[in-house]
């Protein structure tokens, strides 16, 4: 299929397709390849200003205006052309993330079931009366949207962060620009023509391309802009609180985790295998919910890893567009450089790194590296605390329950952990202790479009995701009235 345009992308701004206001371009890689996939135009600040009159002038005019029916019917829309390109902007997704091919296409299944529920809760943003102790006074609260939203995306997941982000924006009544990664932005180009043949007006979702020092940093700070929702690593996220503190705009932060996966020795061992191997794997293990941290009960200890090795010498390592791959490169050179550098930080501080699986042919020119277990780590190593986001997990033993929950907690991170156990009381009593925003118990943690998604500690400010989404989006307003007056 071929998918890829050979013209450069254009941005997307108001009514129009263009080139930005410096006909700059700037290339995007196939990571399997490390090969040129595609140009696109770099915007300016020039164009990033003009987004964001474009999407305040679209609010204005009659976006804040439009009923809940009108814009549930183009979220639907949107979400059956979505299902019509699904196909498509997986392989998109293949070429210019290095994802599986397989791993694409099911990752972007729920996404028009997220449109549509998006468009589905769209009556819940409403008010409610408070009775205050005096009937001559209504007081009433009413939900209203927040205006210019900046939807800031990683490179990991482009197209799903996108539209659980953009979802539930639109429902709420705000209009939006999309900034994806200058490191993957083709999937998003791609999204951004739906919305014309969906019947969006112009001006209501915008999209500018290019670094995020220069393109994302005026969008966060442009006076217009009301709310930036943002993923992606815990500095930068940290970066944005600081230039949005001046204007106190409101920001929703998904950054990164260190996540463990705790096994306990009455754990169903074949379920925890399999959820241990398949988070270091998935996306080559750039993936913020995953278990980086593996805590096994001493009594298990040999008997686990023994079958997680198994599993990963099996895995096949290759060329994402083969459907039988099951893990591509990482995404880039730099990203190789980095996790590289802490499996050597890893030995160095006495962890023992052990890889898994072989590099065939194509595997060796792309940005590649073997699953990696560092086993004999210790919680407190710089290896076992720093998000790496590539395929490489700390292994460290526990005693007892006490001594798993303390090294669970002992992370500045806290977004998601993972328990296996067949005791029901213990399961509560870690769920309850551990410090994240997501627990799963006897199972991995798939986030979904329909419940609450958000860190605790660094990593993250606010929910996203499930009907937390919408409250997210929009602002309460107290209204009393007096009517004896
Ligand atoms: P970055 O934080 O480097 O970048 C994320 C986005 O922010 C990119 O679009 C980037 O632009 C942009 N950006 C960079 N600097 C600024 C700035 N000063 N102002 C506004 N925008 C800016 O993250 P990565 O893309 O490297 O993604 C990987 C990270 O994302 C990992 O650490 C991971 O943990 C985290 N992540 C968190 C998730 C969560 O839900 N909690 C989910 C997925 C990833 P550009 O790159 O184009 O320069």
């Amino acid at each position: 299929m071929n998918v890829i345009d050979s013209r450069p992308y254009e941005l997307l701004i108001g009514e129009r397709w263009r080139a930005g206001a410096q006909s700059r371009t700037f290339d995007t890689l196939n990571p399997a390849t490390g090969r040129v996939l595609a140009q696109v135009y770099e915007a300016t600040e020039a164009d990033v200003d003009a987004a964001v009159l474009a999407a305040h002038e679209a609010y204005q005019a009659h976006w804040r205006k439009t009923t809940p029916a009108e814009r549930g019917r183009l979220l639907r829309r949107l979400a059956a052309l979505f299902e019509r390109d699904r196909e498509k902007i997986a392989w998109i997704e293949t070429l210019n993330v290095g994802k599986p091919i397989t791993h694409s296409l099911d990752s972007l299944k729920a996404m028009p079931s997220s449109l549509e529920y998006f468009a589905g809760i769209i009556p819940a943003v409403r008010g409610e009366t408070i009775p205050v102790g005096n009937h001559n006074v209504l007081n009433f609260t009413i939900r209203e949207p927040l205006g210019v939203c900046a939807l800031i995306m990683p490179w990991n997941y482009p197209m799903t962060l996108t539209v659980n982000k953009l979802g539930p924006a639109l429902a709420a009544g705000n209009t939006v620009i999309l900034k994806p990664s200058e490191v993957t932005p083709l999937s998003t180009m791609v999204l951004a023509r739906l919305f014309e043949e969906a019947g969006f007006p112009p001006g209501v979702v915008n999209v500018v391309n290019g670094p995020g020092s220069t393109v994302g940093e005026r969008l966060v700070t442009h006076p217009l802009v009301s709310r930036v929702s943002f993923t992606g690593g815990t500095v930068t996220g940290s970066r944005i609180v600081a230039s949005t503190a001046a204007d106190v705009k409101r920001v929703t932060l998904e950054l990164g985790g260190k996540s463990p996966l705790i096994v306990f020795e009455d754990a169903p061992l074949e379920q925890a295998v399999a959820v241990a191997a398949g988070d270091l794997i998935k996306n080559s293990g750039q993936v913020c919910i995953a278990c980086t941290r593996l805590l096994v009960q001493e009594s298990v200890k040999r008997e686990f890893l023994d079958r997680v090795q198994e599993r990963l010498d099996a895995i096949r390592i290759g060329s994402p567009e083969d459907p039988a791959t099951e893990m591509g490169p990482l995404v880039s050179a730099a990203q190789k450089q980095r996790v590289e550098k802490y499996i050597r930080i890893a030995s160095e501080e006495g962890a023992r790194p052990v890889q898994y699986g072989s590099l065939s042919g194509a595997a060796e020119t792309g940005f590649f590296v073997k699953p990696t277990l560092l086993m004999d780590s210790q919680a407190r190593m710089q290896s076992a605390q720093d998000e790496i986001f590539g395929p490489v997990q700390s292994v460290i033993s526990f005693r007892d329950e006490d001594e798993a929950l303390r090294i669970a907690n002992d992370s500045r991170y806290g977004l998601a952990a993972v328990l296996f156990t067949r005791d029901g009381g213990r399961a509560l009593r870690m769920a309850r202790g551990i410090q994240s925003g997501s627990v799963a118990i006897n199972t991995g943690v798939r986030t979904s479009f329909d419940a609450p998604f958000g860190g605790y500690k660094q990593s993250g400010i606010g929910k996203e995701r499930g009907l937390e989404a919408i409250y997210e989006n929009t602002q309460l307003k107290n209204v009393k009235y007096d009517m004896s007056v």
